[in-house]
């Protein structure tokens, strides 16, 4: 018999890229504790598809954090919980900066109290800014343009420094557009509100909204909408065991871009919609949205090589067919 593999904390397991981890973890025979506040999250995919404990708690609550640790055999923790919305971390950097930065602190300060020191970090691509060359490597220079980048790189910052001075071993990935669901329709993405080019696409086509919005027609890419670099939401959940694992066995501190390294416009996600869903889906041309770079592509190398990471789903038909399905069952 295979000895029994460790228990893991998954912070935010209940959202939509914590909740696809969550499901590859058990999956690959981990044993998953899920903490999570449950003001974005949603517990009845906890309860009915993920099937592990639930502790309902915020991440900044130390007692609660202490006494997790002290009842539970916690080897590593997948950090997922933070708040998202780059529009409103703007309007209410406080609230990011507290929820994403000072609650992350209290975290890590509670695991190192309890000697816990591997740490796998949702991390972003929008800690780089704009973009000075493309496709993005994990060198390009980190110069975000929105609270919501910065609080991310703080914690980046926060964790290479605390490898320095108390030896906790981190995984940082920086995530490029996340998409697409479980291709078994289990889960999927389902944000409220919702603010993300590909679901609010498809509740278009779900007859849910009159038209989908383009922000901006005039950039200066082939069709003059803005390409981004969509990455299939079960291949960030693989990337994530596999940084795991990496960490598990006594790996040091890195930082992988994960993306596909191809670049889709706002109009071929759309037509690819239409496609996929034999749909009409009714466009309406807007300005540019504040701060949205023309283009973000990232090279994902690095975490091909020393991860072996391998994207399963690669291609825009996948991500946008396993979002569609799960669309369909969830918002119908
Ligand atoms: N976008 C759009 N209409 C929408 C939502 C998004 O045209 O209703 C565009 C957005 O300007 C960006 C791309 O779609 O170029 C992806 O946006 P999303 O919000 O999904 O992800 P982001 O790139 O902001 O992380």
């Amino acid at each position: 018999m295979s000895p029994q593999k460790p228990t893991i904390l998954v912070t935010g397991g209940a959202g939509y890229i914590g909740s696809h981890a969550v499901l590859a973890l058990v999956q690959a025979g981990y044993q998953v504790v899920i903490l999570d506040n449950l003001v974005y999250g949603h517990q009845d995919l906890v309860e009915q598809v993920l099937q592990v404990e639930l502790i309902k708690g915020d991440i900044d609550d130390r007692s609660l954090l202490d006494h997790l640790f002290q009842t539970h055999n916690i080897e590593a923790v997948m950090h997922f919980c933070a708040y998202a919305y780059v529009g409103e971390s703007v309007t209410n950097p406080a609230k990011y900066y507290r929820n994403n930065v000072v609650s992350t602190l209290t975290l890590l300060e509670a695991m190192l109290s309890a000697s816990i020191k591997k740490f796998v970090f949702s991390s972003t691509c929008a800690t780089y800014g704009v973009p000075q060359f493309i496709p993005l490597t994990e060198e390009h220079p980190q110069n975000p343009i929105n609270p919501y980048g910065a609080t991310k790189l703080m914690v980046e910052r926060i964790l290479s420094d605390f490898d320095v001075a108390y030896g906790l071993k981190s995984v940082c990935f920086r995530y490029f557009n996340a998409a697409g669901a479980d291709p078994n329709g289990l889960l999927g993405e389902d944000h409220n509100p919702e603010t993300h080019l590909i679901p609010l696409v498809l509740q278009t086509a779900l007859g849910k909204r009159e038209s989908i919005s383009v922000f901006g027609t005039d950039y200066p890419t082939p069709d003059g909408t803005c390409i981004r670099d969509y990455i299939h939401v079960c291949d960030l959940a693989d990337a994530h065991i596999l940084g795991l694992e990496y960490l598990l066995q006594n790996g040091n501190s890195e930082v992988f871009n994960l993306g596909n390294g191809n670049g889709f416009s706002v109009k071929e996600v759309i037509s690819a919609a239409e496609e996929i869903t034999g749909i009409n889906i009714p466009i309406q041309e807007c300005d540019r949205r504040p701060g949205d770079p023309p283009f973000l592509i990232g090279s994902s190398e690095k975490a091909r090589k020393i991860l072996n990471w391998q994207p399963q789903y690669p291609g825009i038909q996948d991500i946008v067919t396993h979002a569609w399905n799960w669309h369909q069952k969830r918002h119908k």
